[in-house]
């Protein structure tokens, strides 16, 4: 998609935040341009800095597996990152790089129109799940303007904690349902209590 092509472009050119000095190359993000589902994690690491892709290093190895085992490959998939340069020494993103970055994301949303958005880690799920914590949040769905926003753990924490492989693994198999009932989970309104109360199924 053209518009697409152009999103990336502009990242490539962009010097909006610190993060453009230390970057090896950008990461736009990547995947079809008509996905049915799309994954945000939080921002490129190192293989990720190095090969202009998003997850390629160790925790992008798990969530292929995790997508096999709902039967996608991740070319089915479109997968990107809050910001699109690697933080040095793969520190967390500060407010004002994720605020200067965040217009980027916003865009290429509005042009893939997922059915399905899934958060993955802290960072992404503090954007489309404002005040909430993972722990409330992971696995209970919320659909806003025609995007079911489903937040999960990083795949890098089950890496760092094995206690939350189960947790991830059993998240992740909601998803088919969720992609398959996307027409008739009722929207939550702006004036609904936050996503932990919502009923959705
Ligand atoms: Fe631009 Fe985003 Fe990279 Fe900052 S992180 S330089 S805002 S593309």
């Amino acid at each position: 998609m053209k518009e697409l092509s152009q999103v990336a472009d502009e990242i490539a050119a962009c010097t909006a935040c610190a993060l453009s000095r230390s970057r090896t190359r950008t990461v736009p993000g990547e995947g079809p341009d008509d996905p049915s589902l799309l994954f945000v994690g939080e921002a490129p690491g190192w293989h990720e800095d190095q090969q202009g892709r998003p997850f390629v290093g160790p925790a992008g190895r798990f969530l292929e597996e995790l997508l096999a085992s709902i039967g996608l490959k991740r070319d089915q998939v479109w997968i990107g990152n809050i910001v699109k340069c690697r933080p040095p020494d793969n520190r967390d993103p500060l407010p004002d790089e994720i605020s200067a970055c965040a217009h980027f994301l916003e865009r290429q949303i509005a042009l893939l129109r997922p059915k399905v958005l899934v958060t993955l880690g802290r960072y992404s799920l503090a954007r489309f799940f404002p005040g909430e914590s993972i722990s409330r949040a992971h696995g209970r769905p919320k659909k806003q303007q025609g995007i079911i926003y489903f937040a999960m753990y990083h795949p890098a924490a089950a890496l760092h904690q094995p206690s939350l492989r189960r947790t991830i693994e059993e998240d992740m198999k909601r998803i088919p349902a969720l992609l398959e009932s996307w027409d008739r989970i009722a929207e939550a309104q702006p004036e609904e209590p936050p996503v932990k109360q919502l009923t959705l199924f």
